[in-house]
């Protein structure tokens, strides 16, 4: 259930960062004029060169859309969901402030593709707060979609999708989806004489004034028939001249072919003046309100072409029409008329150039990762739940014996034995800290796994001497034992504390070896059940079916530990039955009948075949015993007798 609320949390934070960086990224100038209201609002807009605001909006959306990425993809979760997490809390408190003190009407959360009110962006980000809050205190439960190995592919495709293909290619050519109301299609005519005629338009300040008669001439440029030139730029004195040739060619054309052509700006004479000197312009200049001309096209100058008043054509002065294009009149070449290009095309070559790669790489993933799960549980029975019920288990547990190098040659020896002599049930090795990673790196675990002897009840900081859980899984480890005797008596590991071990080690994926038994007074006084049930009851029995599956249970009388006493294989199988009975009780029979609990207690390759004969032994943990490869090996080999 708690996964269920995480992933659902995680996939709405994943959408609303891609689409909400995508739109962003789609338009970075649009963006840098967002920050540069917000810099307005605290009166520091002429404080900040454009440079910066323009990167800032680059960095912004591109990072929000990896964020978005890595969140789907399940990718540095722990990082991620903090990061997220710390992003919302700054936005929801600026949200906040924006709709408490209305110093822009909005807030460009969805640049113009999605325009919401300040209070409806605050109750947005309320919501996605506590989704992020969820996602940050449990970043483990989100399921990854892909495995690790891979995840880099993930991350640096989408890096270069967003940062060179979206925000580059629409800074260098023009956005590629254009979500304001002078997109190619837009009909420029009708929309103006609906705001004549009173009604609410987006083209309240669209105005033409002509410099040399000063007067207004909107009706005449749009009622135009045929073709219409316009050269934009809000700021002649900002405008990029490097391609003045390119824009006297086509008002040239324009000149040869009668087409109307006009240069809107909201630059003064001076500016004009300079302009005419640097590009030897001869084209008529027109006046226009900076933040529309802003907002019809994103390039300082662009190019519009209008046809019967509706804009056809849109460039931004890196891509201007070339001369080869326009060597014959518009309403004979393919420039006079609507691009071939649209939306629907756009979105397929997003699918097909983005989505569908990383679809493949998933897919691919997943096979490659279920191909390698088919193979190892072939190998291992400790994993075939098919063809033996309940898993059969001999683990190791070397306790505190042997430096590095001895550790290292025993685990050498061991799997150089297994591999050549198949065991017929799961092995484990269970070794002090320090071995870990060094056994890690040549054990095959696929035929031995690996585990800790403890770990801490802390998930990490100031605990001087202690080991986590992800501490241990981070050696390549996947199994610890928890609530072993010696630890409860010598180091005083109450059900309390174990109970929190067990958590974390699970929330680590760790599979917990959990030990349980009676000391001999215990025994001796009756209470050899009582006990069993209540360290079960302490530690184990408030997680769910779901996460009590993969415990397995080792129950070690005490008295039987290292001193050579073993239980009867009847002793051992009366408290086994109860402790599968009582597992029934709690979890119903399925469980209780899928549980695996082994045996501890001077185990030893004379008495493993007869313990392990019982119903319901399906193992044994082992100590001093595990210590040689010969009598390891031997109480390995029970299972084949
Ligand atoms: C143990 O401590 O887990 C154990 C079973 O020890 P031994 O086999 O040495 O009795």
């Amino acid at each position: 259930m708690r996964k269920a609320v995480v992933n659902v949390c995680r996939l709405i934070l994943a959408v609303a960062f891609i689409l909400s960086g995508f739109v962003k990224a789609v338009d970075p100038l649009g963006t840098q004029y967002k920050i540069h209201d917000y810099l307005g609002a605290w009166g520091l807009a002429s404080v900040v060169p454009d440079f910066m605001t323009l990167s800032a909006s680059v960095v912004q959306s591109s990072a929000e859309f990896f964020l978005g990425i890595c969140l789907l993809f399940a990718i540095r979760r722990r990082l991620v969901s903090l990061i997220v997490m710390i992003l919302m809390v700054v936005m929801t408190l600026l949200t906040l402030w924006l709709a408490v003190a209305n110093p822009i009407s909005d807030c460009g959360c969805f640049g113009d593709a999605l325009v919401l009110t300040n209070w409806q962006t605050f109750w947005k980000n309320v919501v996605l707060l506590a989704a992020a809050v969820i996602v940050w205190r449990y970043p483990l439960d989100m399921g990854r979609i892909i495995s690790r190995s891979n995840q880099w592919i993930v991350m640096n495709y989408s890096a270069f999708f967003i940062l060179v293909i979206i925000a580059g290619r629409s800074l260098y050519t023009l956005p590629q989806f254009d979500f304001r109301p002078y997109h190619i299609g837009t009909n420029l005519r009708e929309g103006w004489q609906r705001m004549i005629d009173g009604e609410e338009s987006p083209y309240a300040e669209f105005f033409i004034e002509s410099t040399e008669e000063s007067e207004d001439i909107t009706q005449q440029v749009l009622d135009n028939e045929g073709y219409t030139f316009l050269m934009v730029s809000p700021h002649l004195e900002q405008a990029d001249d490097s391609q003045f040739d390119a824009l006297n060619r086509i008002y040239e054309y324009s000149q040869e072919h009668g087409y109307p052509f006009y240069s809107l700006t909201a630059s003064g004479q001076r500016g004009i003046t300079r302009w005419q000197d640097i590009t030897g312009a001869e084209y008529p200049f027109c006046l226009t309100d900076e933040t529309t001309l802003k907002t019809v096209i994103r390039s300082n100058p662009g190019m519009l072409l209008l046809k019967d008043g509706v804009i056809i054509r849109k460039w931004s002065h890196n891509a201007l029409p070339t001369a080869e294009e326009m060597s014959q009149p518009l309403e004979e070449s393919e420039l006079g008329q609507l691009p071939s290009d649209n939306v629907a095309s756009k979105i397929l070559w997003i699918l097909t150039w983005f989505v569908l790669p990383l679809v493949l790489l998933t897919v691919a993933d997943r096979l490659w990762a279920w191909s390698r799960w088919i193979r190892k549980n072939k190998n291992n029975p400790l994993n075939n739940e098919q063809k033996i019920m309940r898993k059969k288990i001999v683990a190791g547990n070397w306790k505190m014996n042997m430096n590095l190098q001895d550790g290292i040659a025993l685990a050498k020896e061991l799997n150089e034995t297994l591999k050549a002599d198949k065991p017929n049930c799961g092995v484990v090795i269970c070794t002090p800290f320090i071995h870990l990673a060094s056994i890690a790196q040549f054990l095959d675990q696929d035929i031995i796994g690996l585990g800790a002897e403890n770990c801490a009840d802390k998930e990490k900081g100031a605990f001087t001497g202690e080991v986590s859980a992800e501490m241990v899984k981070s050696t390549g480890a996947q199994y610890v034992i928890l609530g072993h005797s010696e630890r409860r008596e010598y180091y005083k590991e109450t059900p309390e504390i174990l109970k929190e071990k067990v958590l974390l080690a699970q929330k680590n994926d760790l599979k917990v070896i959990f030990c349980i038994g009676e000391s001999l007074e215990e025994r001796e006084a009756g209470k050899q059940n009582e006990v069993v049930k209540a360290e079960l009851e302490g530690s184990v029995f408030n997680l769910s079916e779901e996460d009590f599956r993969k415990i397995v249970i080792a129950y070690e009388p005490i008295w039987a530990i290292g001193t050579g006493k073993t239980a009867t294989a009847e002793q051992a199988e009366e408290i086994h039955a109860y402790i599968r009975s009582i597992i029934a009780e709690k979890y119903g029979q399925a469980v209780a009948d899928d549980t695996t609990i082994l045996y501890g207690g001077s185990c030893k390759a004379s008495n493993a075949p007869e313990l392990f004969a019982k119903p319901d032994i399906d193992g044994g943990l082992i100590g001093g015993a595990s210590l040689k490869a010969a009598d390891f090996k031997g109480i390995i080999d029970a299972w084949k007798k």
